[in-house]
């Protein structure tokens, strides 16, 4: 199970490089941090931080897989 992070970085493909996923130029860059869900040592739930990507929103979206539903919010993961 997956839980995707996606932000604009505010700058186009002459700054950040072209998209990850397609390989064409951006006009606004986005970068989607995903998520893995694993069972720690004593059975609780944690979220294992994968490879970010680059690119066009749509293309980002489009590479998410098995997503949870539930939204990510900025702090449930990392605290405990
Ligand atoms: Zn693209």
């Amino acid at each position: 199970m997956n839980k995707y992070k996606i932000s604009s970085l505010g700058g186009s493909s002459d700054k950040y490089g072209k998209c990850e996923v397609c390989g064409k130029h951006v006009s606004d860059v986005f970068i989607q941090q995903p998520y893995e869900q694993f069972t720690g040592p004593d059975g609780e739930v944690c979220w294992e931080t994968k490879e970010s990507i680059f690119g066009h929103k749509e293309c980002l979206l489009s590479m998410r897989t098995d997503e949870t539903k539930e939204p990510l919010e900025e702090n449930t993961y990392g605290n405990d």
